[in-house]
């Protein structure tokens, strides 16, 4: 029967793993440094690394400090500055690939479309968009949450005569010397593509439906001293690590609304900080957000404001209304004239697992379940779909520490589900819906306590305004609930045998399965 294991062959069990940024390469890794080696990893384009992959536009860097934006496992010495550039950590996690030998793994150009559950064989029936149907006892999620662009579906997006792309989709063919450049959307993209291509550019254009609070970015760089002992002691490099990850855990409290006073203090420093940098009161007016810091993703930069006061640089408050062949219509009735547009208006974020549709027992389907907005236990999984599991799934992003430590920590409790199934014999494993509430209920109870609920603008909460994308407690708080993976918590099966018999080994191309 398939799914049956004798205790301990780890290396039996089969696992398809989908995406292959941070959280793809990290469930990976855990999986196999424990023994896991039957992997399959399938990655719609051509080489790893996710956003870090896709996001090329100017100026693209981190705004979390590298040696904690990195895996604790595999430390980097010599990162060239404190956040590293988005070429520099594209470099790093191809590095991490082949050092933690995982391209054979990997299968590129090759998309998920659709997962369905079979429950007489316990097994995951994983189509590619080939058609061709691959098997696996176990399917871990990791396409993330910033992986689809969002291009705001106004009228006349087609007529515009000249290039138009999204941030992350940046056409480096285009030349931008001398044009007159319509950005729209102010969010973390923005405020490093704007700053990286003024002096570039005839004319700039922001237009922005809502400001964002934007704070200093440290420019630290590690000296020569520093920068040997790091790169001659693994210890210092941990110790490094853990004093970043210890000194930016201490920020989580911040987000908490008992925090009042705080926010309110830097929100009025940084309303000095625009004063001093913008003069115009209409631009400083359209610059200073009228919501709570923190409330969304808290943007760095040294250079926003500065730009923003560049005589051929412009903001307009307002949201698009729609494209016309020469620019576009502002909602308040504003003609924008451009040659070129670059739409850096965010991702497809509360979609989660989106076009890929995913059928659990029953034939439930993913999407129906997450109609209102998705969630999961831990972010992890799901009751109704049995050895599914999610990296950066609902409620786990962060903005007051790095995400690494939290893929981390996901893909260690996707293992101890592996390790689990193996010690069962194999099956599968089912959160209970009990559990699941439960969980849900502590969860909004822990939002209710943070500035995530106060209805910000920003990806973070869905369109029903639920909050769908934050954690709302410290990262160790997240490593003690994650830190074992409690069966009680899930109903345990067996597939039944089917009447044709065993299941092919993951891998093997089954098309008579196609009508699936
Ligand atoms: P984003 O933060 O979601 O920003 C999208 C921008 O587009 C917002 O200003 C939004 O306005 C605006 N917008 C959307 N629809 C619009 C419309 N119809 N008319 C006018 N404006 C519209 O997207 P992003 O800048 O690409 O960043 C997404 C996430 O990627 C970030 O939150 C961050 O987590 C990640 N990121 C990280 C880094 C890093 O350094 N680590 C760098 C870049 C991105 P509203 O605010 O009003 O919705």
């Amino acid at each position: 029967m398939r799914g049956t294991l004798r205790s301990g062959s780890n290396q039996r069990l089969s696992v398809v793993i989908v995406g292959t940024g941070f959280g793809g390469l990290a469930a990976a890794i855990e999986l196999r440094r424990h023994g896991f080696t039957n992997l399959q990893m399938f990655e719609r384009a051509e080489s790893v690394g996710g956003v870090w992959r896709d996001n090329q536009y100017p100026g693209a860097a981190c705004d979390v400090p590298s040696p904690i934006y990195s895996f604790s496992y595999a430390l980097k010495p010599d990162w060239s500055s404190l956040f590293g550039r988005q070429g520099e950590i594209q470099r790093y996690l191809e590095q991490v690939a082949d050092e933690f030998d995982l391209r054979q793994h990997i299968r590129f150009n090759c998309e998920v479309v659709a997962a369905k559950f079979d429950e007489v064989d316990a097994i995951w029936r994983i189509e590619l968009n080939s058609g061709e149907i691959v098997h696996a006892d176990a399917l871990v999620m990791a396409t993330g949450q910033l992986s689809r662009p969002k291009i705001p579906s106004v009228t006349g997006i087609d007529r515009f005569a000249g290039p138009a792309f999204h941030s992350a989709e940046w056409d480096h063919s285009v030349d931008l010397t001398g044009k007159r450049v319509i950005v729209v959307g102010s969010g973390a993209s923005a405020i490093q593509i704007v700053p990286a291509i003024a002096d570039q550019v005839s004319e700039l254009t922001v237009v922005q439906r809502s400001p964002n609070w934007v704070i200093r970015k440290s420019k630290r760089v590690h000296g020569p001293i520093a920068r040997f002992v790091l790169e001659k002691s693994r210890a210092m490099r941990k110790a490094h690590h853990i004093l970043l990850f210890v000194g930016y855990e201490f920020r989580w409290p911040l987000v908490s609304r008992r925090a009042k006073l705080i926010r309110l203090a830097s929100e009025w420093w940084y309303r000095r900080v625009i004063r001093a940098h913008l003069k115009d009161p209409k631009v400083v007016r359209a610059a200073t957000p009228d919501y709570t810091m923190l409330c969304n993703r808290l943007l760095l930069s040294n250079d926003w404001y500065p730009t923003l006061a560049k005589q051929h640089v412009h903001l307009v408050g307002s949201a698009v209304d729609r494209v016309v062949e020469d620019g576009l219509i502002t909602a308040d009735g504003r003609f924008i004239e451009g040659d070129v547009i670059v739409w850096c208006t965010g991702f497809k974020a509360s979609e989660f697992l989106g076009p890929i549709r995913i059928s659990g027992r029953g034939g439930i389907e993913l999407n129906d379940v997450w109609r209102h907005g998705a969630e999961a236990y831990l972010g992890i999984t799901v009751p109704g779909f049995p050895n599914m599991f999610m990296m950066f799934g609902p409620n786990t992003n962060s903005i007051t520490n790095s995400i690494v430590f939290l893929l981390e920590r996901q893909a260690a409790y996707v293992r101890r589900g592996l390790q689990q199934i193996v010690c069962a014999g194999g099956g599968w494993f089912d959160l209970k819906s009990l559990e699941h509430e439960q969980f849900q209920e502590w969860l909004q109870e822990k939002l209710n306590e943070t500035v995530f609920t106060d209805s910000c603008p920003g990806w973070y909460t869905n369109s029903e305004g639920k909050v769908t994308a934050m954690w709302p407690m410290s990262h160790l708080t997240y490593a003690r609930k994650t830190r074992r993976f409690d069966s009680a918590k899930y109903d345990h099966g067996f597939g039944q045998v089917s009447s044709s018999g065993d299941v092919d080994a993951l891998g093997t191309v089954d098309r008579s399965l196609r009508e699936h």
